[in-house]
Formats: structure tokens, C-alpha cells, sequence
């Protein structure tokens, strides 16, 4: 037994499993710190995750982004009177940071290695005055052909980012970091246009609406499909009546981030009325019904508490409408009124049959109904 241990084989086994078992961590480790920045309202919580969050999960001496304030979505973002008031040091945008970044990252692939063999205004750029880490890494941010960034992480382990090292995983992160980004960015422009629900934190109505009309005509043109999901909080008069206006505008706010976390993050939710949410979703009627029951399962599995510690139970009724179609964009403006009436009354339905459910109203003509 203990001579089959020692033999090589088993040894080299054992290095094999204990490799697996490393990036496993590190890809839960990685998973934890992506749903914090997929998650982020704000600018400044995004920002705290990766100078905070992510240097402790990994033992990174630092992590710096640069940003490109150029590009049309951070403009506004990265106003010098935005960025003082960020005041995050390991956030930067001077030119010389994006033109060094640039230089390194050869046709727009990670650079790695030891600073110490950099040029002057490459570490000047990126490591300041902080001093010379032993290895760094820089993950050019890239949505298609555009570069909105970079992010640097540095260690003090000269062997920790070397050549010759798999990037697959950090790469990973890069492309996330760059959605969240972008997610973050047009959640900072709606707040700034006033189209934001400022007790959710959701998009509100006047948003919606406008959405619905874009991708209402995108689905025309493209024939592609696009769903509705009416989401009503069930009984939620009592939930006031029993808890008080303050604890049912928590319960809101709960509910609002559940709906939120069930869809996907180019998906748009919206605040419609005083307890009732919109969804906007990209897929078709049984895309939309899974996406239904994940978000009635989750609310019905809120562990919201009242000032004394106790349980509230909470549920939803969910109205939804789907429509793949073609035919004129012109048509698209009739097609919102017809598809938001659609779910409203599905949503009515699932009330009337007891709520804590979901319904769909499946027209005569199936769902094809301008063909
Ligand atoms: P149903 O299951 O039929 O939807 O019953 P319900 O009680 O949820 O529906 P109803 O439309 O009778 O009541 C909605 C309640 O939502 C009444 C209103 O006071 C409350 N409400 C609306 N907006 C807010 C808000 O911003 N904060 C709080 N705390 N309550 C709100
Ligand atoms: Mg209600
Ligand atoms: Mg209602």
C-alpha cells in the first residue's frame, strides 16, 4: 500500500488531481468575484470589487484599470469631477497608460511578464509610484474590435505571471469584466437621464417602453424572438398592512433584485408600476416560461425578514407574452401596445387562479401572428 503511493505514477496522479482540484478553487474563487461585478449598480461598487475584492481573493499586491475616456459609454463616467470623486487611485486614464497598454498587448492579447523589463513609461504608466511588482499581467477589456480598457493584476511572486502560462481563466474574467462594465456604464446613463426607479434601482417605465419599441423592431426586421414577462407581487396590500410602508419597500426592493439576478444581463427589467415588474427578454415563449418559474421559484425563496427577525413570505404572479414575427419595423409600435396587453392580462390570469403562478395566453394564431 504504502510502496503503491510512492511510485511515480501515483505521484504524478497525485499532482494530476491536486492540479484539478487548484483551478477548480480558483474558478469557484473567480465565480464569486464575476457575480459581484455581473451584480454591481454602480460604478463605485464595480470599482470596489476589483481593487478590493479581487487583490484578497487571489493575493494580488494590486490591480489597476485603465479606461479609455474616449469611448462614448464612459465619457460621462470618467469626467475629471467624477473621477475625484470616485477617488480610486488604481483606476487611470491618461493617454500614455492607453498607448503603452497598447504597445504590450500585441494584437490585442494579454502581456505577461516581469515589469522590471519594461520601458520607462510603461511602468511609470501602470505602477506609479507604488514600487515594481515582481510579475504582472495586462488583459486588454475587448468587446469585438474595440478596446474600452485594460486591467493589470501584479503579484510579488516573480514566477506568478510568466511566459508560458495558461490565460484561458483570465481571459475569462477579462471578457466579464468587460460586460459588467458596459452594464455598469448604461446603469450610470439611466440614473443620469432619470430613468431609473430610485428605490429598486431598476429601470422604471419610461424606459421600458422605449426598449420594448427598439427590440420590438429589431425582432421585425430580424424575425428573431422576443418575449414579455408581467411579474405582480401577490397580496402585497398586506404585506403594508401587517409590516408597515418601510418593510414593504425593502420587500420591493428584495423582490426587484431576485427578477434581476433571473435574467440574463443584456435582458432589461423594469419597476412598471407600484408593485408589479416588467421583463424584456431575448428568446422565445418556452425560453420565457423557464425564465418565469426560475424567477417565481427565487421570490418564493426570498429569505426577506421583518424588524423582529421572522419570515415574510412573498410570491409573484407572472403574465407571459411571446412573439416571433416579421414583417414591417413600422408595425413594431402596434406590436408594444398588443404584446404588454398580452402579458398584463396573462398576469391577470395567473391572479385569478390563485396566484403564485404562471400563465400564458397562447393566441388562436399561435405565436407567428403577423405571418
Ligand atoms: P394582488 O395579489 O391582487 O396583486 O394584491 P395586491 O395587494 O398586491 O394588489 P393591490 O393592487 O390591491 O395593492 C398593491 C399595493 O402595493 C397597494 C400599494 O399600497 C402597494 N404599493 C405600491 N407601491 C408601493 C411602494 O412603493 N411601497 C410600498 N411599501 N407599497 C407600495
Ligand atoms: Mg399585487
Ligand atoms: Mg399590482
Amino acid at each position: 500500500m504504502t510502496n503503491l503511493a510512492q511510485t511515480p505514477l501515483s505521484a504524478r496522479l497525485r499532482s494530476l488531481v491536486d492540479t484539478v482540484q487548484h483551478n477548480e478553487r480558483t474558478l469557484r474563487r473567480f465565480q464569486n468575484v464575476e457575480l459581484r461585478l455581473i451584480g454591481a449598480q454602480d460604478f463605485a461598487s464595480f470599482l470596489d470589487t476589483l481593487f478590493r475584492h479581487l487583490p484578497k481573493e487571489f493575493s494580488l499586491t494590486g490591480v489597476t484599470l485603465w479606461l479609455d475616456d474616449r469611448a462614448p459609454m464612459l465619457l460621462e463616467l470618467l469626467e475629471p469631477d467624477a473621477l475625484d470623486a470616485l477617488d480610486q487611485p488604481g483606476l487611470k486614464t491618461s493617454r500614455e497608460g492607453g498607448l503603452a497598454a497598447q504597445g504590450l498587448c500585441e494584437a490585442g492579447r494579454p502581456w505577461l511578464g516581469r515589469p522590471i523589463e519594461l520601458n520607462e513609461p510603461a511602468h511609470r504608466a501602470f505602477f506609479g509610484k507604488s514600487g515594481m511588482p515582481a510579475s504582472a499581467i495586462l488583459l486588454p477589456l475587448a468587446a469585438g474590435d474595440t478596446v474600452s480598457g485594460y486591467l493589470c493584476l501584479t503579484s510579488d511572486d516573480p514566477e506568478r505571471f510568466g511566459e508560458g502560462m495558461g490565460t484561458d481563466i483570465l481571459e475569462r474574467f477579462a471578457s466579464i469584466v468587460t460586460a459588467s462594465l458596459d452594464n455598469v456604464a448604461h446603469r450610470e446613463r439611466l440614473k443620469q437621464l432619470g430613468m431609473t426607479d430610485s428605490l429598486t434601482g431598476l429601470a422604471n417605465r419610461r424606459y421600458f417602453d422605449e426598449r420594448l419599441r427598439e427590440e420590438l423592431m429589431r425582432a421585425v426586421r430580424y424575425g428573431v424572438p422576443v418575449a414579455c414577462l408581467f411579474i405582480d407581487i401577490d397580496s402585497f396590500k398586506r404585506i403594508n398592512d401587517t409590516y408597515g410602508h418601510q418593510t414593504g419597500d425593502r420587500a420591493l426592493a428584495a423582490v426587484a433584485a431576485c427578477v434581476r439576478q433571473q435574467v440574463r444581463l443584456g435582458d432589461t427589467v423594469a419597476r412598471y408600476g407600484g408593485e408589479e415588474f416588467a421583463a424584456l427578454l431575448q428568446g422565445d415563449r418556452a425560453d420565457a416560461l423557464t425564465v418565469a418559474e426560475r424567477v417565481r421559484l427565487a421570490v418564493e425563496r426570498l429569505a426577506l425578514q421583518d424588524d423582529h427577525g421572522e419570515r415574510i413570505a412573498l410570491t409573484v404572479s407572472i403574465g407571459v407574452a411571446a412573439r416571433t414575427m416579421t414583417g414591417a419595423p413600422s408595425d413594431a409600435a402596434a406590436l408594444c401596445h398588443a404584446i404588454i396587453e398580452e402579458a398584463d392580462r396573462a398576469m391577470y390570469l395567473a391572479k385569478r387562479n390563485g396566484r403564485n403562478r404562471i400563465e400564458a395566453l397562447v393566441p388562436a394564431d399561435d405565436d407567428h401572428a403577423s405571418r
